[in-house]
């Protein structure tokens, strides 16, 4: 997939997140993007990308931060994990058996969410005494579903 489309289906996904805390807009810092090895992706392309789609939106000043899962498969005939390698291709090294069960490397998926959300101008007072509400609500917020 080509790293523009991919970063505006990464933004939709983040458009709906936002929905949820309507009418508040967090302000994003950092957005945890585990990719996989296995996915073709460029991370630095994508880092680039992300850069230039988001500034001038809500997203502005946001970091992508990237996280890799390296490819790893089970050989089906002996169960053992191995880790695939291109020169081999992708055979595993035990039995010589082509890659077929992959467990991971083909992640691309928001893992957290790091933001803060902003005092509303014309929020009501808090009714109970104490129970002041924190400006920098939540920390590593995972989003839950949000594969791309
Ligand atoms: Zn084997």
């Amino acid at each position: 997939m080509h790293e523009v489309d991919m970063t505006k289906c990464l933004l939709l996904s983040l458009q709906e997140w936002k929905q949820q805390h309507q009418p508040e807009v967090p302000l994003v810092e950092v957005v945890h993007l585990q990719v996989g090895d296995f996915t073709c992706v460029e991370p630095d392309s994508l880092v680039f990308t992300w850069g230039a789609l988001v500034s001038g939106s809500w997203l502005a000043g946001s970091e992508l931060r990237i996280e890799r899962t390296p490819l790893r498969a089970r050989c089906l005939p002996c169960g053992a994990s191995y880790a695939p390698q291109q020169e081999q291709a992708y055979r595993s090294p035990c039995c010589d058996h082509p890659m077929e069960e992959i467990l991971s490397g083909r992640e691309l998926r928001i893992r957290s969410i790091e933001y803060s959300l902003p005092d509303l101008q014309n929020s009501p007072p808090a009714t109970q005494a104490g129970s002041a509400r924190p400006t920098l609500a939540r920390d590593r917020d995972p989003v839950a579903g949000s594969r791309l």
